[in-house]
């Protein structure tokens, strides 16, 4: 191992739950180091750069690469060091506090705050014919840069919030947008709903996407409709499918940390199972919890105060 370094705190995750955490150690003059096998900004840089943000307040419209920078250049002010383009492997307890192991480099704190938000997570996918032989060639599960929706005739297929985001981003750009969804209704913000409704974008309830054909490229879709049991073709240039994520917590399990169906379980003061370790963000699970920058940001501030009391109470201790 190339080197050992000491910490108050280590932050696993630049995001906006590892971001603001990383304020809050500051406040708290604790030395702070964040990790990310990545840039900075998490989710808001790496998926959905040009999304319009509207629910963060202070901002009644920012992109998210916006939001993010300018969450990034504070905490670049506070003096919180980053180390970049590694992964933590393991994060290992020793006598006066933890090792956090990546690939190459043995980093030392006395705290952890976990705030790897959808890292452990993957695209659920829908298991249709063509799904996987036209991803990368028509199909994107997640969420697409705008412009590759440019004069396309666009499927969305998903009634959550990312289907109907994805679907008004494109909507201007797009050549026309079919919007799909299996149930009779949408499950995302009614804000979204009504945006939909009073677009153009074609609408298409009790809806199943069940083959995607095409030579080269996509060029067309099977439907079924749920209700009439009828099938329908339809031609499409680009696929989206947001479906949701689905969960890996192999990880969590070997680092000891105790998970259920939705994240690593955290009391109200982010601790988790594992004294020490706190954890906040998209990975956490606790009842009502919302999967919101707001609430990662809230969570962060959470973890960062604990993780404070923590080392407070083991120095008054030793
Ligand atoms: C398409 C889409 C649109 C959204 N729009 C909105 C919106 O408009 N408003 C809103 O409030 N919320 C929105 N969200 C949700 C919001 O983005 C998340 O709730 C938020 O990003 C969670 O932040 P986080 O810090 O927990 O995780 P993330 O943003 O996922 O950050 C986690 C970081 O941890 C790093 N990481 C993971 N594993 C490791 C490891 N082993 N070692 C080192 N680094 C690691 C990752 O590289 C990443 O940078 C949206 C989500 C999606 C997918």
């Amino acid at each position: 191992m190339a080197g050992r370094k000491n910490y108050d705190i280590i932050i696993v995750g630049a995001g906006t739950a590892g971001l603001t955490a990383g304020i809050f150690c500051r406040m708290r003059k604790f030395s702070t180091l964040t990790i990310d096998l990545k840039e900075p900004g998490g989710q808001m840089t790496s998926i959905y750069p040009s999304k319009p943000v509207m629910d963060y307040p202070s901002y009644d419209l920012v992109l998210a690469v916006e939001l993010a920078d300018s969450i990034i250049k504070q905490t670049k002010k506070l003096g919180i060091d980053f180390i970049l383009g590694e992964r933590v492997e393991e994060i290992l307890t020793v006598s006066d506090g933890f090792d956090v192991v990546t690939s190459d480099v043995r980093y030392k704190a006395k705290a952890v705050v976990l705030a790897m938000g959808i890292g452990l997570f993957n695209q659920r996918e829908l298991g249709v014919i063509g799904e996987r032989e036209f991803t990368g060639r028509g199909v994107i599960h997640g969420i697409p840069k705008i412009n590759t929706a440019k004069d396309k005739r666009v499927l969305c297929v998903g009634g959550g919030n990312s289907s109907l985001e994805v679907a008004l981003a494109v909507k201007d750009i797009a050549k026309e947008v079919t919007l799909i969804h299996r149930s009779k209704s949408f499950e995302a913000y009614e804000f979204y709903k009504e945006s939909i409704m009073n677009s153009q974008v074609k609408v298409k309830f009790h809806t199943e996407l069940k083959e995607i054909l095409g030579e080269e490229k996509v060029n067309e879709v099977i439907l079924f409709n749920r209700e009439d049991e009828k099938y329908e073709k339809l031609k499409v240039d680009l696929v989206v499918i947001n479906i949701g994520l689905v969960p890996n917590f192999k990880k969590l399990r070997d680092w000891n940390l105790e998970v259920d169906n939705a994240g690593i379980k955290v009391d109200s003061e982010m601790r988790t199972s594992r004294e020490g370790i706190f954890a906040c963000g998209d990975m956490v699970s606790y009842p009502g919890k919302l999967k919101l920058l707001i609430s990662a940001s809230g969570e962060g501030s959470i973890a960062a105060e604990s993780a404070f009391k923590y080392i407070q109470k083991k120095n008054q201790e030793g």
